[in-house]
């Protein structure tokens, strides 16, 4: 049986048939109009903290921390959400999300915490992915000193300034304030800004492979993905997540996420699989197309320095990810869900966090190597 196949099949599998869970009920899309800006979806991920939003043009976000009950409210000038106010409703200590037009020309996003908690200003933080795509995360909520968390009363919890907070980009920033004004048709990232996009397979609905003990996938490039994208963080080269999340996504997405951002560089990590019958077979297993060659052997190798895995070789392959984005593209097969070794050893978070380190390392390395030419 030829190996190479199954690899493909994990890249490509089902993937059209999922487009439509794309769209889960939270995320709203509204035809933009001719001049307004809109709104494009949001999103609330109550398990990550995080907002999402997106519009169809450049927005900066306003945002406040409001008192009594504690509330995070993001305005969004210049938008217009176009339908009536949405509520969703949590368990929890984050209570409610709603979005909602708050003046003719302001869209108000709220996100309210149960009484009796608050949030810590310092630790919310606003990116802008580009000046139409932002994501807000959120600390966990931590409960207000000698208050009960049930019941507040007005009378013993008087109203609080709000603390406005200032959204910006995190460092090093991909959005440029000045830029906001006049949205130009690609992103504003300065000429030489290395930014490289690392890509988790699968995500959902989606496993990708399943291998020994229902050993699947998607959990194992998600953290070993993660794990690359704060190494190159802490090493100050900015790192994107094609999904930080366990969520679907197609490959269109990825690859345009890449292709916004004029990436340097874009990384896709999987795990391969065989039958369950041949435990026998583990191994790393790197791929290119075209331009990916010197990127592939760099992590293939730096990978095989530290990890002990089988090498399985650098291979050229066909898959969409590889042909469709224009910069040096890489997708690495980190090992097999369904061998004995490999599934062993990924497993454990300490051997992906080895994984991690090597894949991040082989990526600077190639980053270093070329920017000398
Ligand atoms: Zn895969």
């Amino acid at each position: 049986m030829k190996l190479g196949n199954f690899s493909q099949r994990c890249q490509q599998l089902l993937h059209p048939l999922f487009y439509s869970l794309l769209f889960t009920p939270s995320v709203l899309l509204v035809a933009p109009a001719a001049h307004a800006t809109k709104i494009e979806s949001w999103r609330f991920n109550i398990y990550q903290s995080q907002l999402e939003f997106s519009t169809d043009e450049g927005v900066q976000p306003q945002a406040q921390l409001v008192t009594n009950p504690t509330r995070l409210v993001i305005d969004l000038p210049g938008v217009t959400l176009g339908r009536s106010t949405i509520q969703e409703t949590y368990n929890g200590p984050i209570r409610s999300m709603r979005i909602a037009q708050f003046d003719r020309g302001t869209t108000r996003l709220v996100i309210e915490v149960a009484p009796g908690y608050t949030l810590d200003p310092n630790r919310i933080k606003f990116r802008g992915i580009t000046p139409q795509q932002w994501i807000v995360t959120l600390p966990k909520p931590i409960p207000i000193p000698g208050m009960s968390t049930s019941v507040v009363s007005p009378a013993v919890n008087p109203a609080v300034a709000p603390i406005v907070l200032q959204p910006k980009a995190i460092a090093p920033p991909l959005v440029q304030p000045r830029a906001i004004a006049t949205p130009p048709a690609v992103p504003p990232i300065p000429n030489g800004r290395v930014v490289v996009v690392i890509d988790p397979g699968h995500g959902g609905p989606d496993p990708g492979a399943v291998g020994i003990g229902g050993l699947q996938e998607k959990g194992i490039v998600l953290d070993i993905g993660a794990k690359v994208a704060a190494i190159l963080q802490q090493r100050g080269v900015y790192a994107m997540l094609t999904r930080a999340d366990d969520r679907d996504l197609d490959l269109e997405p990825r690859v345009q996420m890449a292709e916004q951002v004029n990436a340097t560089v874009f990384v896709s990590i999987h795990a391969n699989s065989i039958s369950l019958d041949r435990p026998e077979v583990s191994g790393l297993e790197t791929y290119y197309f075209q331009s990916g060659s010197e990127l592939a052997q760099t992590i293939h190798q730096a990978i095989l320095q530290t990890t002990g895995v089988m090498d399985r070789g650098v291979r050229t392959a066909r898959f969409y990810v590889l042909r469709k984005t224009s910069m040096p593209s890489v997708l690495v097969e980190v090992g097999f869900v369904t061998g004995q070794d490999d599934a062993a050893r990924l497993s454990n978070p300490s051997y992906r966090t080895q994984m991690a380190d090597a894949i991040a390392r082989g990526i600077l390395q190639y980053l270093q190597r070329t920017a000398k030419r």
